[in-house]
């Protein structure tokens, strides 16, 4: 079977690198290097050990110190709610049965006595800086710099007899939702079987094809981000095996430890605030709790897309990636979301079948309840928050929960805490992550 990858972010060369494996595949992937790729220093989720292992991408860390990575453990949340200087951590989870059961025995404890009693990752976090290490990188996730991981992905497409071609797709011929060839840069025309587009935002395969955008925008405010790479001032107290998440007035600031520098970058909403001011309130910020002077600080914009296709498979063509989703930064949910995209396209090319109609339709209902369940969750972050003192916070908190967060956040309040964390719940993150998201936004009072 011949495969087109378009794009050659995260995302393509992840579908590359991955689907390659399958060696009855025969796949090109288009890399127009003149078009850039997304790329903030990216932090993810433990599926990325299960998507290497899956595909037999990497067998040590080596691509995570090309990558100039680092080991996480948590996602800590400060300032989401009106505590003075609260925190929250949402650590992952080594054995979940035995956590869910140790939560329910030490129900008297805060979220950050809870975690820090019994998260064998949170005090993995917690006991100075742990340098990357194969014995214990399975029980967390990474962050790094993504256009590095990119270029070991590549290696692994190219070791797999993946064809790689430095074009741009300037026409695609398309009838009846079928992409029957599309044509370079270079006036060559190439065919194939399936056509993955992973071009991030401008999604080009799709925007002739008959797939409804549902736009987040009505209850996920932030669409844009200003982002800096910071030089360690004091790495002793900098670098963490965690992803901190910060709220400020419109939003949240990211601090993600790569070798060398500080990753972070201002997530705010552009119907609340502007890129100038936006800018300016994160400078005060990193002057005010690490010390930088702002001269120095150099910045860029980032629009975001917060949305999800309808159906991600129409016909012969697949949207993987920025192409097909994206929520939002909190929680590191983008390249985890779209290797769970990755690994069912998998499940249905390694059956060697053709594209029959009800694949199509259970791979679109899998990925959309996986996206739309993560979107729930990613909601719960603002709409459990007391916080009153910006305009972006009392709209955030003010979007009327679905009947999802309703069920999770009566339970709550009913002290039904057993049954939350016995629920069944799809997407990326399960029952124990809910209630330590409760927990931790102290919905005590709600
Ligand atoms: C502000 C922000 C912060 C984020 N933080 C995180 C995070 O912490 N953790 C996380 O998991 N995810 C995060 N994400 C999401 C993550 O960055 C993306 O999921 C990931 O990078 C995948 O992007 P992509 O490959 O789909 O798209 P892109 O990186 O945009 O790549 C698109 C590719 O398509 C190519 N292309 C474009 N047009 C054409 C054309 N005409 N012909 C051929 N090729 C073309 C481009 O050259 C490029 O190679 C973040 C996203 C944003 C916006």
């Amino acid at each position: 079977m011949r495969i087109i990858i378009i794009g050659a972010g995260t995302a393509g060369y992840s579908a590359a690198a991955a689907l390659s494996h399958n060696k009855k595949l025969n796949i090109s992937l288009i890399e127009p290097t003149d078009i850039p790729t997304i790329g903030v220093g990216e932090s993810t989720l433990p599926l990325i050990n299960e998507f290497h292992k899956k595909f037999d991408i990497f067998s040590d860390l080596q691509w995570l110190e090309n990558s100039h990575g680092t080991m996480k453990f948590t996602i800590d949340f400060r300032n989401f709610t009106t505590k003075k200087n609260s925190v929250w951590s949402h650590p992952f989870y080594v054995n979940p049965d035995l956590e869910k059961i140790h939560i329910l025995d030490n129900l008297n404890l805060t979220n950050e006595e809870l975690t820090d009693k019994l998260f064998y990752t949170q005090k993995l976090k917690n006991t100075g800086f742990k340098k990357n290490n194969q014995d214990i990188s399975n029980l967390g996730a990474y962050h790094f710099d993504a256009s590095l991981y990119v270029k070991e992905l590549k290696q692994v497409a190219l070791s797999r007899n993946v064809q790689i071609l430095n074009n741009k797709i300037i026409k695609i011929n398309q009838n009846n939702n079928i992409t029957q060839n599309v044509i370079l840069d270079n006036g060559n025309t190439l065919e194939a079987d399936l056509y993955i587009d992973c071009t991030g935002f401008k999604n080009i395969l799709f925007e002739n094809l008959n797939s409804k955008f549902t736009s987040f925008t009505d209850r996920l405010f932030c669409d844009s981000a200003i982002t800096i790479r910071l030089p360690y001032i004091n790495e002793e107290i900098q670098k963490v095996n965690a992803t901190l998440c910060h709220a400020l007035d419109n939003g949240w600031v990211w601090h993600t430890s790569l070798e060398g520098t500080l990753a972070v970058g201002y997530v705010f909403s552009s119907q609340h605030t502007n890129a100038d001011a936006a800018t300016i309130e994160l400078k005060t910020y990193l002057t005010e709790i690490y010390g930088y002077e702002s001269k120095d600080l150099h910045h860029n914009v980032v629009k975001f897309r917060s949305g999800s296709l309808e159906k991600s498979w129409i016909g012969n063509n697949i949207s993987i990636g920025l192409s097909s989703f994206f929520i939002e930064p909190i929680e590191s949910t983008g390249i985890a979301l779209f290797q769970a995209q990755i690994i069912e396209l998998n499940k249905i090319l390694e059956t060697n079948m053709q594209f029959a109609t009800n694949y199509r339709a259970l791979y679109n209902k899998t990925i959309k309840n996986k996206i739309f369940a993560v979107k729930d969750f990613i909601e719960m972050h603002y709409i459990l928050s007391d916080r009153d003192d910006s305009q972006f916070w009392i709209d955030a908190k003010s979007i009327t929960p679905n009947a999802t967060q309703k069920k999770f956040i009566d339970l709550y309040k009913e002290k039904e805490f057993e049954e939350i964390m016995n629920s069944e719940i799809e997407g990326i993150f399960g029952s124990l992550s809910w209630f330590l998201l409760l927990l931790g936004m102290d919905t005590k009072s709600i």
